[in-house]
């Protein structure tokens, strides 16, 4: 049974080391994340050039993510690394202060000052400290520590219940954005988008670089939450980011935010990824907690297309156990997810031709029960409607466009495969398609297949042929076996 929701792990000490990254790609790494908020230009340029190196040596494709920092709001630097903070103590937010102590730390945004009131409440370090602001003195942010503990360098701060003013693309993120489009990654998530306004300017910039990759917005941020569907329009997938997103609206509003959101993402045809956290105990043991296994096959459940690993494959001392606990945990709760076309589908209206064709593809493929469906796609677009839906047969999309074979990685079920037939003989072009199959182990001579692709051949434009092909049948020279 082959696993349908993919896995994105991130880059980081843990998984530099070429034999351990293979040893990632190999357990079933789909994805990799490059977090720009830690490390250089260098560094970025060395985790693609190893992962590449990877791939290849592991034989399965791997999509690359670049996460941008975002406007992340940091206390400052601590004398001694970090302080101690005690419930009750007073402590003061303070942009002119250069070197932090245990009465106050700078801050690497002023702005917050204009952007908070007495008796708002921050967290820091994504909640584990928290502090009520007393009063504001100047530039001086004076608080009370609600809950304390320590408190090191350049830990996060956010506002509960946002309300930030900070744009969601700073000057280090464009700067960012030239860098993944020099690496030609395949995905950039943007951290902190408030609106689509925001996913509008990162695909400008993105575009102006020469990158075609495909946008991530991370909902992290009330507004975002509040702004989902304008978000969603102007996006091509979306991160459940709850890191960030719990410390925003509460954590026990989470689990039902990450459930609309992956609804409403799936329904407006956009891939959604479910992260954080997930498997959290495992970056110091090498086991997960069974509360970790039921969140992964929760997420599962709930139709993410993909479950992220954060610190557990960057930083983590178990990073290669992680994927594959994770791979075993997607597989058991795959059995148990639904396979059905949802009236919803029926009550849609598809207007776009090669839309339509997806649909009738999934639907075909669901009643006739076949073994597979090839999807012949340039921009994979294709591929994506039908991932929308579980129909419970596995979608290959067959590409000539090496941009198409990472890009469709992270959608959920859909397996690439590269063809290299470009000429304009139909027949021809079916049976290449046919021979990658048989090659991939997806088909064999005798299985019946559903296959869309677009008329006339070797002509770019949608999507407009669907084809219920038996495997072979072309080929009157091979015995069915
Ligand atoms: P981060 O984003 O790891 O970059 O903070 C994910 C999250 O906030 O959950
Ligand atoms: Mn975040």
């Amino acid at each position: 049974m082959q696993r349908t929701t993919k896995i994105v792990a991130t880059l980081g000490p843990a998984s530099s080391d070429p034999a351990v990254l293979t040893q990632l790609v190999v357990a079933g790494v789909d994805v990799v994340r490059i977090n720009f908020s830690h490390g250089t230009v260098a560094d970025h340029q060395n985790r693609v050039e190893t992962l590449r190196e990877a791939m290849r040596k592991a034989g399965r494709t791997v999509g690359i993510m670049a996460d941008l920092q975002g406007p992340k709001i940091r206390v400052g630097k601590f004398a001694d690394g970090k302080v101690h903070l005690n419930a009750g103590q007073a402590f003061v937010l303070d942009a002119t202060c250069k070197i932090g102590d245990n009465s106050r730390v700078g801050l690497d945004y002023p702005e917050l000052v204009d952007d908070v009131v007495a008796s708002d409440v921050l967290l820091l370090d994504d909640g584990r400290i928290v502090m009520d602001i007393e009063r504001i003195e100047g530039r001086e942010i004076h608080c009370v520590v609600r809950h304390g503990g320590d408190l090191s360098n350049n830990k996060g701060i956010n506002r509960q219940g946002g309300g930030l003013s900070a744009p969601a693309l700073t000057p280090k993120d464009i700067e960012d954005i030239k860098t993944a489009a020099a690496l030609t990654v395949d995905y950039v998530a943007v951290s902190f988008p408030k609106s689509g306004a925001d996913m509008r300017l990162a695909r400008e910039l993105l575009c102006a670089a020469g990158s075609q990759a495909l946008l991530v917005a991370k909902i992290e941020r009330v507004e975002a939450v509040a702004n989902l569907e304008d978000i969603l329009l102007a996006t091509d997938g979306v991160m459940v980011a709850r890191g960030d997103l719990a410390v925003e609206v509460g954590d026990a509003a989470v689990p039902a935010l990450q459930k609309r959101i992956i609804r409403v993402s799936r329904q407006m045809n956009k891939f959604v990824i479910t992260a954080t956290q997930m498997m959290e105990s495992m970056i110091s043991s090498p086991v997960p907690t069974r509360a970790e296994v039921s969140d992964v096959a929760n997420a599962v459940l709930d139709g993410t297309d993909a479950v992220m690993l954060s610190a557990e494959t960057a930083a983590g001392e178990y990073p290669v156990q992680t994927v594959e606990a994770m791979v075993r945990i997607c597989i058991e709760a795959e059995k148990s997810a639904e396979f059905s076309l949802d009236s919803h589908f029926l009550n849609r209206v598809f207007t776009r031709i090669d839309q339509s064709i997806a649909m009738a593809a999934l639907f075909t493929a669901y009643h006739l029960k076949v073994k597979a469906i090839a999807a012949l796609t340039e921009s994979g677009s294709t591929a994506l409607w039908m991932s929308r839906l579980n129909c419970g047969v596995p979608i290959y999309a067959l590409t000539t466009d090496i941009r198409t074979r990472f890009k469709v990685s992270i959608f959920k079920g859909v397996y690439p495969l590269m063809m290299s037939y470009n000429g304009h003989d139909r027949d021809q072009l079916l049976l290449e398609a046919e021979d990658e199959l048989i090659r991939a182990g997806a088909v064999e001579i005798g299985d019946l297949i559903v296959l869309t692709c677009g008329e006339p051949i070797g002509q770019s434009g949608g999507t407009n042929t669907l084809k219920i092909v038996k495997v072979g049948e072309h080929r009157p020279t091979h015995q069915a076996s």
